[in-house]
């Protein structure tokens, strides 16, 4: 029986956008584990705003997760590029 896992990076907090791809690929939701179609609606969540680590996940998915969303602050953008 496989159980289904969670692979969702720690982030302090998430950048979420809608996403709708005409490429005809199959991505694997980060909150549930199953699979979405590139091609039906669903969102892009990127941990702390880095887009090279963004996953495509289910909208209801993502809504029930409560993900935190990105702090509206100055000195953010400083901080993320301090980084590495
Ligand atoms: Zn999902």
């Amino acid at each position: 029986m496989a159980r289904r896992s969670r692979s969702l990076d720690p982030a302090e907090w998430w950048s979420v956008r809608r996403a709708q791809n005409l490429k005809p690929a199959t991505y694997r939701c980060p909150l549930c584990g199953y699979r979405l179609h590139a091609m039906s609606p669903h969102v892009l969540i990127a941990p702390e705003g880095d887009l090279s680590r963004r996953r495509h996940a289910h909208s209801e998915c993502v809504a029930a997760a409560n993900l935190p969303g990105p702090p509206r602050r100055p000195g953010l953008m400083a901080r993320l590029l301090g980084r590495g």
